[in-house]
């Protein structure tokens, strides 16, 4: 009988976690101990990263296979090097880094790291290797110091402290009387979309991949918390291999390389200064979300 109420209780879990609207998609899946389109080829092989070289070859991608979303993708990032990928709305984007850290396998084509297929390579490995701070991160109605140490469970006290520290957020904490035993979400503080962006770069830095993918946030952040998120990002982006999804140009204008992707292609690549002279979707982009900033300063 036990065995029949097993997976009801699971459902309970979950049920549970989903309602309090603390949950990410990646705990998600821890929780349910399943993973969700893809599976490990048998006999599948660890990644062995030894400078984490990206490639995409290729890529089609389609959620729903009469309508493709990415239509042949080939994108390359050297170790160490910066990519940042920039386009309208529905372009693809976000779809690239769920294809990265293998939420779903593409149709065609293939995404390797150093030269190895990963969707050849166990699914554990390939995301161990990889940190990803997403588009609108949700913590867990848990203490900050839990939410921070999801990075890396079993991790010290001392090495949430600096990697809070690594991400700006350290002093904050330091002004809750609670501190790390803070709880957040709906039982506890309620945090700025800014600190929850820091708490998952902390629990980034305390992973410490060699491969990190950052989804800019959509929703807005004052100017001076974005320059200083971004001064954060740029730090910690040093010395890893880093895809960028910038939904805003403003933080892309040093990239040494970017790419414009449009309804599923790449249209455009190069540095700002090479895509402004252009004067393709790019510099289109540029010229209206300044106008838009001036508009937003002048208000702020
Ligand atoms: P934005 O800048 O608005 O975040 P994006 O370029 O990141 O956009 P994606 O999120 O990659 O775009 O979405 C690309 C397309 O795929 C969109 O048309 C979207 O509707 C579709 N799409 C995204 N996620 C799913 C899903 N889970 N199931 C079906 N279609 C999806």
């Amino acid at each position: 009988l036990s065995q029949l109420f097993r997976p009801l209780d699971l459902l309970g879990t979950v049920y549970r976690t989903v309602r309090q609207g603390v949950i990410d998609m990646g705990a998600m899946f821890d929780l349910l101990d399943v993973e969700a389109e893809v599976v490990d080829a048998p006999g599948a092989q660890d990644l062995a990263v030894r400078d984490g070289a990206v490639r995409f070859e290729d890529v089609r991608f389609g959620y729903d296979p009469d309508r493709l979303i990415l239509k042949g993708i080939d994108l390359d990032v050297p170790a160490g090097g910066t990519l940042a990928v920039v386009g309208p709305s529905g372009a693809g984007k976000s779809t690239l880094a769920r294809l990265m850290y293998r939420f779903y396998d593409p149709t065609g084509g293939r995404i390797t790291i150093d030269g190895q297929d990963i969707a050849t390579v166990r699914q554990a490995s390939l995301r161990a290797a990889i940190g990803i701070v997403p588009q609108d991160t949700v913590l867990f109605n848990e203490t900050i110091g839990y939410n921070v140490a999801y990075g890396r469970k079993g991790a010290s006290a001392d090495e949430i402290h600096r990697a809070a520290s690594g991400a700006a957020i350290a002093d904050f904490v330091a002004t809750l009387p609670d501190g790390y035993d803070t709880r957040v979400g709906e039982r506890g503080l309620k945090l700025s979309g800014g600190e929850k962006q820091r708490v998952a770069i902390a629990r980034t830095l305390l992973k410490n991949p060699p491969i990190l993918i950052l989804d800019e946030a959509t929703s807005a952040l004052d100017s001076r918390t974005e320059a200083e998120i971004q001064e954060t990002l740029e730090r910690i982006e040093r010395g890893r291999t880093t895809i960028v999804i910038a939904h805003r140009l403003s933080t892309v204008v040093h990239a040494d390389r970017i790419v414009v992707l449009d309804a599923g292609r790449v249209v455009e690549r190069g540095t700002h200064a090479e895509l402004l002279r252009r004067g393709g979707i790019y510099a289109e982009m540029w010229a209206r979300q300044q106008a838009e900033r001036e508009e937003v300063l002048a208000a702020e």
